[in-house]
């Protein structure tokens, strides 16, 4: 917490008599050995660290003042005290560093004079007050690799910091530069912000952040099983008090604006930047510590295969729900029913039409060969099909869109979509058999147009098979810029299916991507797929490359349905994409949670996103 501005004035005027105002005299306090130097060199960015405290300004003066406190050879008789001083003057000389630390006399204290070594009090206490008596131990920063001699000193009541030292694996701070941001913080008297990551925290303990952080000044994100917290030193402390979190947690002093979270394909990050620091890795996921100004989140071989963005505050980044066994009372009888009327059959028939077509390139006469077959078929169940053309890359693809209007008054639109176009990286004349990417997903949208076919629903079901998918969502582009206001408003979800077949898990997983405007969509999918089917669970709020971001840019409630771990496959966009790697059983199951789904969508009201957020909230 910031101190006020009325104790700030209260030292001031005590310790500078006659004058108005006064630069809070701060201190920070640097161990030498292993933290600025190690073997008589100086560390690198010592030099870089050190100039830019001393040139934090408050008020036209120097911020801080800058100190050393260090263990040094112990005299034999005091008369040798100002000999072993000198020599370690002379080290400072050697370094090139003690301009930075004069007067010596005031600003460096050693074991040497003092008695003790550090951590005892005393030489804290000794280095403190011969640069100003009035100062106290909450005025002082202290600077050191050494671990425990920062538990020490927070006992004290300084603050401090842990360096990662020559050959340690972790540190709060990772380079002598880091501190700078973290200095200014300290001498602008505001509270150091850190980050606790704490990895895999029990459900209390999590709810015990999450319901309560607002309150204390935090923000959390959390991906999958690891949480990350931003607090105050106090809030820090207090987690790192509780012996269950503290086993597992991991303190950072990093600036809020350099955490940023990888998703995607997070591995080809790591090869385009190699040397940027990872502070989670949660595989498909990272959160990294990044300069935002840095040119390079944008660019890169592999640039297209994952997104960056700051880390989002308050936000599940990504969820694991473990598969329930399914419900032992009877199902309503309309979930039986549904249920029955996904076809094993037609299901592999279908994607067995389409995968074995050479290509469904966007912009090839087997695509269009491909939509009219779809065509006549949802026009045989009764659905009313027209087709949109769409400029892609200066050729031509289309959208197939399907309608089956409702009964109701006041009607909303559920929209079921895939994309029917397939690729291979190696260029158009390519085999792009597309099986997992995407016939899985088309055939799916047949099945579900076929599964309810025959009953007329309250609200307006509409499926759609879009084109230019792989090109870079144009299809999906296309209609979404079609569409007015009213009739934006009036789509109550959207079911995305895009690779749905391939199983690169042990269990039978699907991940569902959306965004904050989705969650309630989410929520639903996942207590009908825990309820319903035998599928474990990912969510994920950091929507990515298929046609469902359309949508959510759009304020409309998508939601992306794909094989959990979806990155592990890397037969997409290749020959190898056939349906010999397809698991028709886990297709099955996800298509059961969509249909499911969609059936009560178009007979019920969806929570608005605010409404289950402040359920979810409960
Ligand atoms: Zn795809």
């Amino acid at each position: 917490m910031m101190k006020t501005q009325r104790e700030e004035a209260d030292r001031d005027s005590s310790c500078v008599g006659g004058q108005n105002w006064e630069p809070a005299v701060k201190l920070v306090l640097f161990d030498l050995g292993n933290t600025l130097e190690s073997n008589g060199v100086l560390l690198p960015g010592a030099m870089e660290a050190l100039e830019a405290v001393a040139s934090l300004r408050a008020g036209g003066r120097p911020a801080a003042l800058l100190g050393l406190v260090s263990d040094f050879e112990m005299p034999r008789q005091p008369s040798d005290v100002p000999i072993i001083q000198q020599r370690y003057y002379e080290l400072l000389d050697d370094l090139g560093i003690r301009p930075f630390f004069e007067p010596l006399a005031e600003r460096v204290t050693l074991s040497t004079e003092v008695g003790v070594f550090k951590p005892d009090e005393a030489i804290f206490r000794a280095a403190t007050s011969k640069v100003d008596p009035t100062l106290e131990f909450d005025d002082v920063l202290f600077v050191t690799e050494n671990p425990s001699h920062v538990l020490a000193a927070r006992s004290l009541g300084l603050s401090a910091v842990h360096l990662r030292g020559p050959g340690q694996p972790l540190g709060e701070v990772e380079t002598l530069p880091d501190l700078v941001p973290l200095m200014q913080a300290f001498v602008q008297g505001e509270e150091l912000v850190q980050t606790v990551v704490l990895d895999a925290p029990d459900a209390n303990s999590t709810a015990m952040i999450t319901n309560r952080s607002a309150a204390m000044d935090a923000t959390w994100t959390r991906l999958g099983d690891v949480l990350v917290v931003r607090a105050t030193a106090t809030l820090a402390g207090q987690i790192l008090a509780h012996r269950e979190m503290a086993d597992s947690a991991r303190r950072l002093f990093i600036p809020k604006q350099r955490l940023h979270v990888v998703t995607q394909i997070a591995r080809l990050f790591q090869e385009d930047h190699p040397d940027v620091r990872v502070v989670v890795d949660k595989g498909r996921y990272l959160v990294v510590d990044l300069d935002p100004g840095m040119p390079s989140l944008v660019d890169g071989p592999h640039a297209s295969c994952y997104a960056v963005r700051p880390l989002p505050p308050d936000t599940v980044v990504f969820d694991h729900r473990a598969a329930r066994p399914r419900h032992t009372t009877a199902p309503v009888e309309e979930v039986g029913l549904l249920a029955g009327e996904l076809s094993r059959m037609a299901f592999e028939e279908d994607l067995g039409t389409l995968a074995r077509l050479p290509t469904r390139h966007s912009t090839s006469a087997q695509f269009l060969g491909a939509l009219d077959w779809a065509s006549d078929r949802l026009t045989d169940l009764g659905y009313a099909t027209h087709i949109q053309t769409v400029a892609v890359h200066g050729g031509t693809t289309r959208n197939l869109i399907a309608d089956r209007p409702g009964e109701g008054t006041d009607r909303n639109v559920v929209l079921v979509s895939a994309h029917l176009d397939s690729v291979n990286t190696r260029g158009a004349a390519a085999a792009a058999p597309g099986a997992d990417d995407n016939a899985s997903g088309s055939a799916g949208v047949l099945a579900i147009g076929q599964a309810l076919a025959d009953r007329t629903r309250r609200h307006d079901l509409r499926l759609i098979l879009f084109g230019g998918e792989e090109q870079g969502l144009f299809g999906s582009r296309h209609y979404v810029s079609g569409l007015d206001a009213a009739e934006r408003a009036r789509i109550s979800a959207v079911v995305n299916m895009d690779m749905i077949a391939c199983r690169n898990t042990g269990n039978s997983t699907v991940l569902l991507e959306g965004a904050s405007v989705s969650q309630a969509v989410i929520e639903k999918l996942v207590g009908i797929a825990q309820a319903h089917t035998s599928l474990a669970v990912q969510t994920s709020l950091e929507p990515f490359n298929s046609d469902h971001v359309p949508f959510i840019d759009l304020g409309i409630p998508a939601v992306l349905t794909i094989e959990g771990t979806d990155s592990a496959n890397d037969r997409v966009h290749t020959e190898r994409d056939t349906l010999d790697t397809l698991d028709i059983d886990l297709a099955l199951e996800i298509l059961r949670m969509n249909l499911l789904f969609v059936a009560q969508a178009l007979d019920s009201d969806i929570h608005s996103p605010t409404d289950q957020l402040k359920e979810n909230l409960r």
